[in-house]
């Protein structure tokens, strides 16, 4: 377990300032008509502006996608009007991480405002029950509860996470609903919380590839390129771009060789509508510290 000494709170708070200021950016890029590409972009040069590094890329995912697609190189998706857009970002300093997101409605028809508030209000129900030593499924129960309640269905294979060092998704899993694991949550630790809400069935499955990738831990060569610039965070194809001149090339042949492997979209079926809300929190043996919010 990490010993949170005052120096290493003091990185979790810092890259959870820049998370959060990072998804304002993000908010305020989001308008009808706006390449993705651009709000991607416009988030993570933000992020690099700080002094911050990139826990992981920009994740842009529109209506029924819930995760894990980053705009390629060139992406020439426009955001439309009425778009439910999940804007999920993360600041790294020297490996410490954040990770939080919103759900924003593009040209905000207010079509889908409850869906929105249903994981916002998720998400703050579950921070209140946070304490060291409580079961895990009673922070899914209540995150299950809140979605419930506003008629719409918790995703179930999506989860908060334990967040390490250079490690977005250490073991732990915080579920979206009670599902019976009882164990307790530790002290001196980082995780996320992340509830989404779905108008459908609330499983999501494996779509195509989402242009992020991560490189296998076992495979690392330290010398290698990608780990020099990522180490052990996920990047995206547009951040190979701005160090390897021949990026898809090179992608490629990691991927086959198997150092590497590219993360594929999560998605219900379409016409299904998602929402997201996301925060970092660090657990200490007396007080528990939103750091993005
Ligand atoms: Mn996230
Ligand atoms: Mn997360």
């Amino acid at each position: 377990m990490l010993n949170l000494d005052h120096s290493i709170v003091e990185k979790y708070k810092q890259a959870g300032v820049i998370g959060k200021k990072a998804l304002e950016v993000g908010e305020s890029l989001a308008e009808p008509g706006a390449l993705m590409l651009d709000v991607a972009e416009g988030i993570e040069s933000f992020i690099l502006g700080e002094g911050a590094r990139l826990a992981f890329p920009v994740n842009l995912s529109i209506n029924n996608n819930a995760a894990h697609y980053s705009p390629s190189v060139g992406d020439r998706t426009k955001l439309q009007r009425g778009d439910v857009l999940k804007i999920d970002v993360g600041a790294e300093i020297d490996g410490y991480l954040s990770d939080n997101a919103l759900t924003v409605e593009v040209g905000e028809t207010g079509e889908h405002s409850d869906l929105i508030d249903a994981t916002r209000e998720a998400l703050n129900a579950a921070i209140k029950k946070v304490r060291p030593m409580i079961p895990i499924n009673q922070i899914g129960a209540e995150i299950g509860r809140v979605i419930t309640e506003r008629g719409f269905r918790p995703v179930r294979n999506l989860g908060g996470h334990g967040i390490d060092r250079f490690d977005l998704h250490s073991r732990l899993f915080i579920p979206n609903y009670d599902d019976g694991n009882g164990q307790l949550l530790g002290t001196n630790m980082a995780i996320a919380i992340e509830p989404f809400a779905s108008t459908g069935i609330g499983m999501i499955h494996n779509g195509p590839g989402g242009n992020i990738y991560i490189l296998d831990g076992t495979k690392i060569r330290k010398d290698e390129i990608l780990y020099k610039n990522f180490n052990t965070v996920p990047f995206s194809q547009r951040a190979v771009s701005k160090v390897i001149p021949d990026y898809q090339k090179y992608i490629d042949a990691m991927k086959k060789n198997r150092e590497l492997s590219e993360f594929p979209v999560l998605r219900e079926h379409k016409g299904v509508f998602i929402s997201q809300a996301e925060h970092t929190l660090l657990i200490l043996p007396d007080e528990v510290i939103v750091t993005t919010a």
